[in-house]
């Protein structure tokens, strides 16, 4: 019993060494993350903008299509109103180029809008692109940096992990699913142990005093009444050195 109490508080010491290993390496991971995130936002508003561009270049051209068609119409009207042989064919004949008028006016004035909306769309992916430059290169630095510090802690995290694996193959299966579970629910620390003498590590509460007894035997697996925390004694804590 002993053993299977000191593999689990091994493991838990193993874990929180691995915790500690990765929180030196700060903000980092999560700013990195942030910042690539931003460069697809970026990229993505880009993309849109040029999608926008793409959509007005084609109604651009179609304007610009019926408004030569309407021009050549007005010029044939025009010359039409000269040959007319009565009234009902001129007022016919006004009517056509009273619409195409309009027509063209109105289609001069979709095709500044068009290109209004496109130098506008231009202007957006030039600072955008700006942006995003500037961004891309921070990330990079931020990369770096992130890599210097995995690099510095992997000798380390991979020394930690071997022995975490090795450690974990000697616990009971079940033990291990209990562990993960007060892991999930709790945090970092699964396995506490007796603090100053008479509490719980994990939530710091009191341990009845008869408990404490039996938590010092190391012959049962004990859960803290306040926190389900697994509780070991502190002097089967002192024989657990992760470090060696
Ligand atoms: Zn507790």
């Amino acid at each position: 019993m002993e053993e299977r109490l000191r593999l689990l508080y091994t493991l838990q010491m193993l874990d929180a060494n691995l915790f500690r290993l990765e929180e030196s390496k700060g903000d980092l991971p999560g700013i990195v993350r942030q910042m690539r995130e931003d460069v697809a936002q970026l990229e993505a508003s880009i993309q849109q903008k040029r999608d926008l561009i793409t959509a007005n270049v084609a109604a651009r051209n179609k304007a610009d299509e019926d408004l030569i068609e309407f021009t050549e119409k007005l010029e044939r009207y025009k010359s039409q109103q000269y040959q007319v042989r009565n009234n009902k064919e001129y007022d016919a004949i006004t009517k056509e180029i009273e619409f195409a008028v309009e027509s063209i006016a109105s289609l001069q004035g979709q095709f500044q809008s068009f290109e209004g909306q496109m130098s506008t769309a231009k202007l957006d992916i030039d600072a955008l692109t700006l942006k995003l430059d500037e961004k891309k290169e921070e990330l990079a630095e931020k990369e770096v940096d992130l890599a210097k510090v995995s690099e510095a802690t992997e000798e380390e995290e991979t020394k930690l992990r071997g022995a975490r694996e090795k450690v974990a193959a000697q616990i009971a299966r079940e033990d291990i699913a209990q562990y993960d579970r007060i892991r999930n629910a709790r945090g970092i620390v699964s396995v506490a142990v007796i603090w100053k003498n008479r509490c719980c590590s994990g939530c710091k509460n009191q341990i009845p005093p008869q408990h404490l007894i039996e938590i010092r035997k190391n012959d049962a697996l004990y859960m803290c009444q306040h926190c389900g925390r697994m509780i070991v004694s502190d002097q089967l804590a002192t024989t657990v050195d992760v470090d060696a």
